[in-house]
């Protein structure tokens, strides 16, 4: 093959992104051998996946390891494995490159405090540059497993512009790094500081991580006698690489939970609980499995989420993200599964409908379900932290889930009525424990935020009867509530939609009284009703006297089941096409603009009054008006007509 050696400029973003990085991470440099060593094991992980399928990959190698060594005359630090390597095409894409669509958002959100900034790096996947933050100039030599031994290549840089490669030749496959230390960071070229940070970061790495014994310096020679000859230094494991899934639970600590957590999964903070189950039914597994403390930024928009269930069988790993372990409405989950019944050669595709992946997958939602369930009991204060970071998760799940649905449901919390500020939350059980006598619904209202929910006129009657109220305001949760339509036995009613019955409901002490008046005063209405009903054919299916409001002049009402006005206006928004929904307009014949609209003699006044009504109706629901300007206008002819 010819040899070639050429000069490559980085992307704009990396330079960008390796300015920040040296900056971000000044005061944490330790963090590169962390970053270089996760590299390295993910080489000998995909290594031994495709050995699986392919043995000669492994070159009568098959030991894989990662060597941590350092030569102090130099000044250099090296971290190699003997895992997959990359071809020169590799390493123009992987290192030259950021192809990864997340980096403009991590470069977004660096906050400047170095010590989250620092494990964002991790969670972003741009460990490799972090290796600048110690060394002013990076080699990186490689050679792909399987290929020849001059098709390997040598990167190298200063990581000021641009990079270098050229073609060199190299026996055994694998990758090597070698830091060229800053002077100001010398110290880290040294066995002890190597080996510290080594334990502290990487213990957890599954595969040995090797470095060469220390060995004191040999004896001064006696008198007359030769010297001894130097021993050679033997290489030793430094790592536990132990995989502590596989030891027995009274075995392993709180710490070690965490710390494996930390290091596997690749958070900075510790979780907020865990759950670690060996299984003998049909099918052999274990599973540890990790509630997050943060949701990771792109939860609710991306499809495959990073960092979810690790696949192993029989302790080797299989694959990062296999999505099929969890429902997508656990996607948040973190952790692995260990499977002895699964094949070694296991593909994705074979995943995809699997008897055996399929009893992992419902064993594990119970398990999960189970911890979330014992954390809303024991710690409810942080039950609602995880609710807030990850509840619109959960709200997927009667559409996903029709069999869990009851069971994800006692997880779900809500505003509410009952209480008088945003965020205090209540669950279901709770709900159904204050219903009032004569109560046998669930009643929610959507909106798009908690004040238009809180504000809503459809209340009044509510608050009157002293009948707790869901206030429900996030995107989801109208979407949700076709797929969820009763829990324990109890239907829910959307309390702005369709006819609403509630006699018998609530503080009922003079209600029929009460009835008897209402029905009087909507008899009196009705010629009234009639006129407003005439001017606002075109706009409203119905006008009619309401039983839902106290004090506000009027409400628009949907149908049963129509969408409510504020995800109709979203959806147009977005470019959907909206079939033509007309609200029904209810008025209040008590309040004095009925009265004055009653007295209005002039017919154009009415109509404006008329129009009036039904606009601010609309706004008070979310909607949004067709002609904004002629609102606008019809107000001010009227502040005008004041005059009058
Ligand atoms: P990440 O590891 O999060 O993907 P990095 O910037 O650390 O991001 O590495 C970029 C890519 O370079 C890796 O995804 C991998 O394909 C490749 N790479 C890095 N180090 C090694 C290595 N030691 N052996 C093989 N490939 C490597």
């Amino acid at each position: 093959m010819e040899t070639m050696s050429e000069e490559m400029k980085f992307e704009a973003e990396v330079s960008q992104l390796l300015q920040l990085m040296i900056h971000s991470l000044y005061s944490n440099p330790e963090i590169f051998l962390r970053e270089l060593i996760s590299n390295s094991s993910d080489a000998c992980d995909k290594l031994r996946f495709e050995a699986v399928s392919d043995a000669s990959l492994l070159e009568s190698d098959s030991d894989l390891s990662i060597q941590v060594g350092f030569d102090t005359e130099a000044g250099t630090i090296t971290v190699s494995d003997n895992g997959i390597g990359m071809s020169r095409e590799e390493v123009v894409q992987n290192i030259g490159t950021i192809a990864k669509s997340g980096t403009k958002q991590f470069l977004e959100s660096l906050t400047g405090d170095q010590k989250t900034d620092s494990a964002l790096i991790g969670q972003f996947g741009v460990g490799f540059y972090s290796a600048f933050v110690i060394a002013d100039k990076v080699d990186l030599q490689t050679r792909r497993a399987g290929a020849n031994a001059d098709e390997a290549v040598l990167w190298s840089s200063d990581g000021t512009g641009g990079y270098s490669l050229d073609s060199v030749s190299q026996e055994k496959r694998g990758t090597t790094v070698t830091l060229h230390v800053k002077d100001e960071h010398k110290n880290y070229v040294d066995h002890w500081q190597l080996h510290s940070i080594v334990k502290k970061y990487s213990d957890h790495v599954t595969f040995p991580i090797m470095m060469l014994e220390q060995l004191p310096p040999p004896p001064e020679p006696e008198e007359g006698e030769e010297p001894e000859a130097p021993k050679e230094p033997q290489l030793q494991q430094v790592n536990a690489a132990s995989a502590l899934w596989t030891r027995s639970k009274s075995d392993i600590s709180d710490e070690d939970y965490q710390s494996f957590y930390k290091q596997v999964c690749n958070d900075y903070e510790d979780p907020i609980a865990w759950s670690h189950n060996r299984v003998e039914g049909n099918y052999e597994y274990t599973s540890l499995l990790y509630l997050p403390k943060r949701a990771p930024f792109d939860l609710y928009e991306s499809m495959t989420p990073k960092n979810g269930i690790k696949l192993f069988v029989q302790r080797v790993f299989i694959m990062d993200e296999a999505e099929k372990l969890m429902p997508r409405y656990l996607r948040f989950v973190r952790g692995l599964v260990d499977s002895n019944d699964l094949p070694l050669n296991v593909s994705r595709e074979i995943l995809q409908d699997n008897k055996i992946i399929a009893s992992i997958r419902r064993g594990s939602t119970k398990k999960v379900l189970g911890m979330l369930n014992d954390l809303a009991e024991k710690k409810p204060e942080e039950y609602k932290d995880f609710w807030t970071q990850f509840g619109n998760c959960l709200k997927e799940a009667p559409g996903e889930d029709p069999g869990n649905k009851e069971e994800v449901a006692k997880l779900y919390r809500f505003d509410t009525t009952h209480t008088s500020s945003e965020g205090e939350l209540t669950g279901l059980d709770d709900y159904l424990a204050r219903m009032q006598t004569g109560q046998d619904k669930i009643y929610y209202i959507t909106a798009d935020s908690y004040s238009a929910a809180s504000n809503s006129p459809h209340l009044e009657i509510f608050r009157d009867k002293g009948i707790e109220v869901l206030l429900m305001h996030d995107r989801v949760d109208e979407w949700m509530m076709n797929y969820f339509n009763e829990y324990d036995g109890k239907s829910f009613v959307s309390i702005a939609k369709g006819d609403l019955d509630l006699d018998g409901v609530g503080m009922a002490s003079d209600d029929s009284e009460k009835k008897a008046e209402k029905e009087k005063q909507a008899a009196e209405a009705e010629p009234l009703i009639k006129r407003i009903k005439a001017v606002l054919e075109e706009d409203t299916s119905d006008v009619r006297a309401s039983t839902r409001l106290t004090s506000s002049p009027a409400c628009v009402v949907m149908g049963e089941h129509d969408m409510a006005l504020h995800m109709q206006q979203l959806l147009k928004q977005a470019g959907h096409e909206m079939p033509e929904t007309k609200p029904v307009l209810e008025v209040n014949p008590t309040h004095p603009i009925l009265g004055l609209l009653d007295r209005e003699q002039d017919e154009d006044k009415f109509a404006n009054w008329s129009r009036l009504l039904l606009d601010q109706a609309m706004l008070a629901e979310g909607g949004q008006l067709a002609d904004g300007a002629g609102f606008v206008k019809r107000m001010n002819e009227m502040f005008m007509a004041m005059q009058d």
